[in-house]
């Protein structure tokens, strides 16, 4: 093993590797020796020369390097990566049986740091943002081909991940044939058709699918305690997910809110797919209003239209980024939940999510509960929601954990 590099901390600096927290960064480094290359395994070693771990190493990056095993007596060879991927697609296969669209490797909780894959039906939709796996790609590919059964890859990195790790800028068919313009998948007893090629993130928010699925359970339950069919309202629609879902749930009507014009196109022919518009074109039995507009100023218009709901779903895109967009961030947040809020009727559930990674569940529930405040609108926190169990959250590694939610009821 004496040709491979070692990366020695700084002293105090192993703490975070002691505890399996999988991130070396540049300002923890003592020295390098060995002078490995873009992606290569390197031992971290502490200022004492105990060994820590095993990693790839990103000099272009300010994580210098990302760990793939704790354990001295672990080689990292191309069968211990093929068990990486084997294992995670292993962890899944249960949910294969309720839906073609799921998150196969999700990086840093499935071992393999920076590597993404999701499978919508035929296709492997991949990502590959780290320098490790960036540097094992083919051995990472045929084993994710044959694991899988799947022939087709494509590629959906983001270009600026990319560059941070000093990769260039890669993209399209990987293995097979390049994906149609809309693919087909199925949700529990849903249908959609995702764009592979340029919807966000790999096509689709496979992470709420959970979600979805609960907004949809609501609607009977809101019938029940109402006795009405609830009216719901989807803001941030992108391809219609959840309003679809409480659509085919029963709701009465459901207005749908994206700034989009190509998600709301794709999220009408995704209501048409479930039947929601008559084959005349008509729409029924449910109202549907799509919207192609800005929530911050829907949520008024719709209050000054003397609009009500029942069922409120936020799923805004990432507000903050990172540290420094927080504060900016939690005033947009309040700003949404407020309007929602002023919006539902009493006994009525809001769906309130936030995918920014910066802000955590406590400070989430906090600038929420302000908004409830200033809304006069007492709620009870029924359920905190989370991203789906394709997308795990290691205990080391708790900025895996993005996506969280709030299910309120209006008392
Ligand atoms: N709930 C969706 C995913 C939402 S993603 C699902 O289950 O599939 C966030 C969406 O917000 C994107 O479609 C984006 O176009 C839209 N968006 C971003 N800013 C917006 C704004 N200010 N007003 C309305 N829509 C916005």
């Amino acid at each position: 093993m004496s040709a491979i590099a070692t990366l020695l901390l700084k002293p105090g600096k192993e703490r975070s590797l002691a505890r399996r927290h999988p991130w070396v960064y540049a300002g923890a480094v003592a020295s390098v020796t060995g002078a490995p290359g873009n992606g290569a395994l390197v031992a971290v070693r502490a200022s004492d020369q105990r060994f820590l771990a095993w990693a790839a190493y990103s000099p272009g990056s300010t994580i210098r390097a990302r760990c793939w095993s704790f354990a001295e007596a672990d080689r990292i060879n191309a069968d211990w990566l093929a068990a990486r991927v084997d294992a995670a697609v292993a962890r899944r296969r249960e949910l294969h049986e309720s839906t073609d669209a799921l998150r196969l490797v999700f990086g840093e909780a499935d071992g393999l740091p920076g590597l993404v894959v999701d499978r919508y039906g035929d296709y492997l939709v991949v990502q590959l943002q780290a320098a490790g796996v960036d540097a094992h790609r083919e051995l990472l590919l045929d084993t994710l081909c044959r694991a899988t059964a799947c022939p087709n890859v494509f590629d959906r990195s983001d270009p600026a991940l990319r560059a941070r790790e000093g990769l260039d800028e890669r993209g399209g068919v990987l293995r097979g044939a390049a994906p149609a313009e809309h693919v087909p998948i199925r949700e529990l007893a849903l249908r959609y058709r995702v764009d592979l090629r340029r919807g966000h993130k790999t096509g689709f928010y496979i992470d709420q699918r959970d979600n979805r699925r609960l907004a949809g359970e609501l609607v009977p339950r809101l019938r029940r305690s109402l006795g009405r069919a609830p009216r719901v309202l989807n803001c941030f629609c992108y391809t219609g997910g959840f309003g679809i879902a409480a659509a085919c749930a029963g709701a009465e009507a459901v207005v749908s809110i994206d700034s989009s014009a190509e998600a709301l196109e794709l999220a009408r022919g995704n209501a048409a797919l479930n039947g929601l518009v008559t084959q005349a074109g008509a729409v029924a039995p449910v109202r549907l209003d799509w919207r192609c507009a800005d929530v911050f100023e829907q949520l008024r218009t719709l209050r000054a239209e003397g609009q009500r709901f029942d069922l409120i779903v936020l799923d805004p895109p990432k507000f903050a980024t990172n540290q420094h967009q927080v504060e900016r961030a939690a005033r947009a947040y309040k700003d949404i939940n407020l309007g929602a809020l002023r919006l539902l009727e009493p006994g009525g559930a809001l769906m309130s999510f936030s995918c920014s990674g910066a802000i955590d569940v406590a400070l989430f529930q906090k600038i929420v509960a302000g908004a409830v405040v200033d809304a006069q609108a007492d709620c009870y926190l029924r359920a905190r929601l989370a991203a789906g169990a394709d997308h795990p959250t290691l205990m080391t590694h708790p900025e895996g954990e993005y996506l969280k939610g709030l299910l309120l009821e209006r008392a």
